[in-house]
């Protein structure tokens, strides 16, 4: 079997690449095997939002209503936001269901090895060996680290199902000394607790080292009480899921790309980490079609890539300890110890207003265009409002013409234009 690009793991990562680059007409398959255990995760509205855009009837159909999410951060009770209980390994199976719906190839084995041999990679999953030219690697964490750039404190997430009378879906978080809890409830009875500590307070991997400390657990955070109330039966042992954040260091290769958490995992606390991976994952298809398709601009959509998920990471990772901060009470225990410190993640700053050459995503390629860097936008903006902003400029100081003159010309509409020149004033490059 060959395709031009081979996607191996089909999460959302994996599916959502894998559906944008047939979109964009680039020949596709997905190597990817069944999620071995269950678990739950919790979904914003936000990521539901962005998996039904993209055509994921079959995994949308899997969630169930948007349930309360309380938090007690700070000791500040909290029910503001709703989240989405999701099962994984059902919705890891609809995603496949979604992409055989787009006529793309689905693959159900585990993949064994990669190998590049003769201008091809090699894929080996269970008995047979797929050939082709490009490989996604999109196995999440299970996905061979490599090199390891940046790592936060090593953090393992121990949980246990149970299953209870039907009730209402509902998440909530709630921190504790030595760690932070999750607890999602599904109207069927099921029921999930999971306890996020620093992995050196974890005595073994075996299952009944895990369920002593789980049990200990929920005897030190009284809450728990209330979401495994009497009649409420565990079902099957604790198990454990590392749950570091990390940033792999070889992130794109000349026929190789990372996405997803095979690139780089983030801290659950965010909740944000399916909707960060089908978002960086939809973005990655311009840069492999570029790889593939347009082979001299290859470099160029390597290094967009990789200044976009390093920004990203930066922004995500900062955000998520400035979070562990706002916890207070237990300040001085090792757990939100290791957690107040910024990652360092290289990420280029710009004293002033900058214009210079830039890889730009435009219309599903990656091209080079001129940018306008500033202070905020390290990595440059090249359009506002689809109203390339250079050239805006370039008008606007050139010819002193209106902005009306330029809406005509170039057949925008002179909102757009007007908002693209109102930003122009905001970063310093136009006189207000
Ligand atoms: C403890 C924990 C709790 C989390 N909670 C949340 C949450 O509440 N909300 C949230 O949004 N995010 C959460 N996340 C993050 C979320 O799980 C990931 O960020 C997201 O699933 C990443 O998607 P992905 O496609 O990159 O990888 P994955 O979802 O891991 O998908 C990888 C796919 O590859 C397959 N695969 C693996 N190995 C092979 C192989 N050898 N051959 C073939 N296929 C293979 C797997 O079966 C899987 O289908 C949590 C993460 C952890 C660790």
């Amino acid at each position: 079997m060959e395709a031009a690009v081979g996607v191996v793991g089909g999460g959302p990562a994996g599916a959502a690449l894998a559906i944008e680059l047939a979109r964009l007409g680039v020949p596709v398959l997905v190597i990817t095997s069944p999620r071995p255990r269950r678990r739950f995760e919790g979904l914003s509205d936000r990521t539901v939002a962005l998996l039904q855009r993209q055509g994921f009837a079959h995994a949308c159909a899997t969630l169930g209503e948007a349930g309360e999410r309380q938090a007690h951060w700070n000791g500040v009770a909290s029910r503001h936001n709703r989240e989405y209980l999701v099962e994984r390994s059902a919705f890891d199976r609809a995603l496949c269901d979604d992409l055989r719906a787009q006529g793309i190839t689905v693959l159900t084995s585990e993949v064994r090895s990669l190998q590049w041999q003769q201008n091809h990679w090699h894929i080996t999953c269970g008995a047979q060996v797929v050939r082709v030219g490009f490989v996604v690697e999109a196995r999440g964490r299970a996905a061979p680290a490599g090199q390891t750039r940046l790592r936060g404190p090593a953090s393992l997430a121990v949980a246990r199902f149970y299953h209870g009378p039907t009730t209402t879906d509902a998440t909530a978080v709630i921190p504790f000394a030595d760690g932070w809890a999750w607890l999602g409830r599904a109207q069927d009875g099921r029921r999930m607790v999971q306890f996020t500590v620093d992995a050196d307070s974890v005595p073994g991997a075996g299952h009944q080292a895990l369920t002593s400390l789980h049990q200990r657990l929920c005897a030190d955070v009284p809450e728990v009480a209330e979401w495994v109330p009497d009649g409420v039966q565990a079902d099957g042992p604790a198990v454990a899921r590392a749950c570091d954040t990390y940033l792999r260091d070889d992130l794109a290769g000349a026929a190789f790309l990372r996405v997803g958490d095979a690139a780089c995992g983030y801290d659950p606390l965010s909740g944000q980490g399916v909707f960060l991976a089908l978002a960086g994952a939809l973005s990655a298809a311009a840069v492999v079609r570029t790889c593939v398709e347009r082979p001299q601009d290859g470099a160029l959509a390597r290094q967009f890539y990789s200044d976009r998920l390093l920004g990203a990471f930066a922004e995500k990772t900062a955000l998520g300890v400035a979070f562990y901060q706002q916890e207070q009470r237990w300040a001085d225990r090792p757990f939100w110890q290791r957690r107040r410190e910024v990652l360092p993640v290289p990420v280029p700053t710009v004293a002033g207003l900058q214009r210079v050459r830039r890889p730009v995503l435009a219309d599903g390629w990656i091209t080079e265009q001129e940018v306008l860097l500033t202070p905020r936008h390290p990595l440059g903006v090249w359009r506002v409002e689809d109203v390339p902003v250079p050239a805006l400029l370039d008008h606007v100081r050139q010819s002193g013409a209106s902005l009306g003159d330029y809406a005509a010309r170039h057949q925008l509409a002179l909102p757009q234009v007007e908002r693209a020149a109102l930003w122009l004033q905001q970063v310093g490059a136009l006189a207000s």
